[in-house]
């Protein structure tokens, strides 16, 4: 790295370790891009120093993790569309001298649903109401999908986020509590967990979801990303359904986020194989 090398990186509580670092450096290194990922381990009560010592060392941008996607907005000067709606940040964005807070959680899952359906005048049933849920509701929802579903166990969690599609965009949201095995109804075109449920190291948990309610035209999503097969998924395929796994998510999100700091569309290909060999 010379001197004159663009910074950009991830605020994050300290963590067992962020594989998106060895990710986006790979794409850097593969294209040749002068530009570093740090991760950066801040504290909550650091967050307005992080993000004034961002703007000192002129930063092209940096992703925001848990906690610090909602409080990170008092420190910007400026939202894109659907981080207005979300009222969350997840990557911020040097603009003109300005730091635009967007969110691509949501844009990386739509890009790898569109591989393989189109979500617009499709109803969706959408398990959980936390940030993932949120911010894949909203761009589903401004995709114009016909109607979302929010199946949530917590019913203020899940009101609120129904309440937000109603009141902020044209597609209808309704809530179904979760407190009982949850049967898809017929009219479902997309299912998508947006749950923790079968992440690592819990990986034989199982969604209380009937499966036999789950057709074989149904596409079914997952925003698990370790590990990529969850048994969703595997049960979604062995009943002839597509399936969209959580790895493609997190690569698109990356890929946008790199597209927004540098203007270069980067080799998803290059970041998957990474991915994995760091998982
Ligand atoms: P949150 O803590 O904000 O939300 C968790 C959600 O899961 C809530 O709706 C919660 O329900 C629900 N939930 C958790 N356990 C259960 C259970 N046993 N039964 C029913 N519902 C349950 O987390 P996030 O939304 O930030 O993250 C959710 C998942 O998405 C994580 O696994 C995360 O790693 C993944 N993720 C993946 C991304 C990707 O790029 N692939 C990007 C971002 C997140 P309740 O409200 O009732 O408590």
């Amino acid at each position: 790295m010379n001197f004159l090398s663009k910074i950009t990186g991830s605020f994050s509580t300290p963590s067992a370790g962020n594989p998106t670092v060895a990710m986006v450096e790979a794409a850097y290194k593969h294209h040749g891009l002068d530009f570093r990922y740090l991760n950066c381990e801040v504290l909550p009560k650091d967050l307005a120093a992080a993000v004034m010592g961002a703007r000192a060392m002129n930063w092209v941008g940096f992703n925001c993790s848990l906690p610090h996607k909602v409080e990170v907005i008092q420190y910007l000067d400026g939202l894109g569309e659907s981080a207005a709606l979300m009222g969350a940040v997840n990557c911020v964005v040097l603009r003109d001298g300005k730091y635009i807070g967007e969110n691509t959680d949501g844009k990386g899952f739509l890009q790898s649903l569109k591989a393989v359906v189109s979500p617009s005048g499709k109803n969706v049933a959408l398990l959980g109401a936390g940030g993932a849920a949120r911010a894949i509701a909203v761009e589903l929802a401004l995709e114009n999908v016909s109607r979302i579903t929010i199946v949530n166990r917590d019913q203020k969690r899940g009101e609120s986020l129904v309440d937000l599609l109603n009141s902020k965009t044209k597609s209808k949201a309704e809530f179904k509590l979760w407190n009982s095995k949850y049967e898809v109804p017929s009219d479902v075109d997309i299912l998508v967990n947006a749950t923790s449920i079968g992440m690592a190291p819990d990986i034989d948990a199982r969604i209380n979801i009937d499966i036999n309610s789950i057709k074989a035209e149904v596409v079914v999503a997952d925003v698990i990303v370790n590990p990529p097969m969850t048994n969703l998924l595997k049960d979604a395929q062995s009943k002839g359904c597509k399936i969209v796994d959580g790895l493609g998510m997190v690569i698109n999100q990356a890929v946008l986020g790199i597209k927004y700091w540098t203007g270069e569309v980067v080799d998803p290909v290059v970041m998957r194989k990474r991915l994995l060999e760091v998982l």
